[in-house]
């Protein structure tokens, strides 16, 4: 990579991986290119994730001197690999500047899904959360939130021999961080994420999960096209208070205000996240509320059983539990999963990300996210 000298006049190298297509045509041009270079750079980046210059094989070597003394490619580098016993794969990545950041490889019999970290820890605080007790470091840039695709990506690849370049099919925004609370890189990562000459991943197979910054969904709404999860983790105020103490500014109310006014592509539902707490949230008079709270909201529900994280001092419920708890919901005709836990045993369940190592068959200290 190139991590390059300042430019003569020592203005900061320009993270190449941050530009959109359009940026990058913008940039090119202030080094006298034309758009097709932007093009070929880009490809380079997104499609194949090309970590150096030297990798870009088919520009000039002058361009690529050029290159190299005005940007950056900014790359993440792997500091840790856990893999659980059901095929989960936990990374934990290093940045230029050292912070870890984790993401979160789920492979299934029809989908290759990665989770994927917007912040260095998180702001919200949320009390089950490990990610929580780690406060809020700083946000990733867009190209760390699309390095954390393309690394993973060559790991797939090595792993199972793959020749396609972009082997994963779908992104969950559910890592460390709340990603509406770092709008302006999500959203430009996303563009690069979704964009043709990039990675191409579908709207329809991306979701972003929010613990309900209400005026953030709005524009979120507004601004991109992909899926909504909110995590919501409660049925009253108190509760969800106690919980999520973002839910003191933006309560209930008005956070299923914001989902009913969401803007929803057709046949498109808004997901739920419903972490069940054992004695907290699991209750039927819960189930009976949370079925009123979502009349008249294309939605459903997915149900996580907690997983433990040592010293928080919350409790999973039995499955039993979640099951009768899933059959309430279905008899007030609410569309309820119950999710099935992945990476439990490397701590990289929902809630679990907070850097700590967890040996695989140990069943780790942990707990649920967003
Ligand atoms: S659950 Fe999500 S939003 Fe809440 S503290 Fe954890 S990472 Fe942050």
């Amino acid at each position: 990579m190139s991590e390059a000298a300042a430019t003569p006049e020592s203005a900061p190298p320009v993270d190449l991986g941050s530009l959109t297509l359009l940026a990058l045509q913008s940039f090119l041009k202030g080094l006298g290119e034309k758009p097709f270079r932007a093009q070929q750079v880009y490809r380079w980046l997104h499609q194949r994730g090309a970590t150096s210059f030297e990798e870009m094989t088919d520009l000039s070597k002058d361009l690529r001197a050029r290159l190299s003394s005005a940007a950056v490619i900014r790359k993440v580098e792997k500091d840790l690999e856990q893999r659980s016993v059901d095929g989960t794969i936990k990374y934990r990545w290093r940045t230029h500047d050292g912070k870890l950041i984790e993401s979160v490889y789920m492979p299934s019999t029809d989908r290759k899904t990665l989770c994927v970290s917007t912040q260095v820890g998180c702001a919200m605080g949320c009390t089950f959360c490990a990610t929580g007790t780690l406060g809020l470091k700083r946000n990733l840039t867009p190209s760390e939130i699309v390095a954390q695709v393309h690394a993973v990506n060559r790991e797939v690849r090595k792993n199972e021999g793959l020749e396609q370049l972009r082997p994963l099919t779908n992104l969950v925004f559910m890592g460390m961080g709340e990603p509406l609370h770092n709008f302006e890189n999500l959203k430009v990562a996303l563009e690069i994420l979704k964009s043709g000459d990039g990675p191409n991943f579908s709207h329809r197979h991306i979701t972003v999960s929010t613990v309900g910054l209400v005026p953030m969904i709005e524009r979120f709404g507004a601004e991109t096209d992909v899926k909504l999860a909110i995590s919501l983790n409660a049925t009253t105020d108190e509760q969800r208070s106690r919980v999520m103490p973002v839910n003191r500014k933006w309560n209930i109310a008005a956070l299923m205000d914001a989902c009913r006014k969401f803007p929803l592509r057709q046949g498109r539902r808004i997901t739920f996240e419903y972490v069940m707490l054992s004695g907290v949230n699991d209750t039927d008079a819960d189930a009976e509320r949370l079925a009123g709270l979502l009349e008249g909201v294309p939605a459903k529900v997915n149900l996580i059983p907690y997983n433990e994280n040592a010293g928080l001092g919350f409790k999973t419920v039995v499955e039993r539990r979640a099951e009768e708890f899933r059959e309430l919901l279905a008899a007030r005709n609410v569309a309820a999963f119950i999710r099935q836990n992945r990476g439990r045993d490397i701590a990289a369940a929902c809630g679990q990300l907070a850097n700590v190592e967890a040996q695989p068959g140990e069943g780790a200290a942990p707990t649920p996210a967003v």
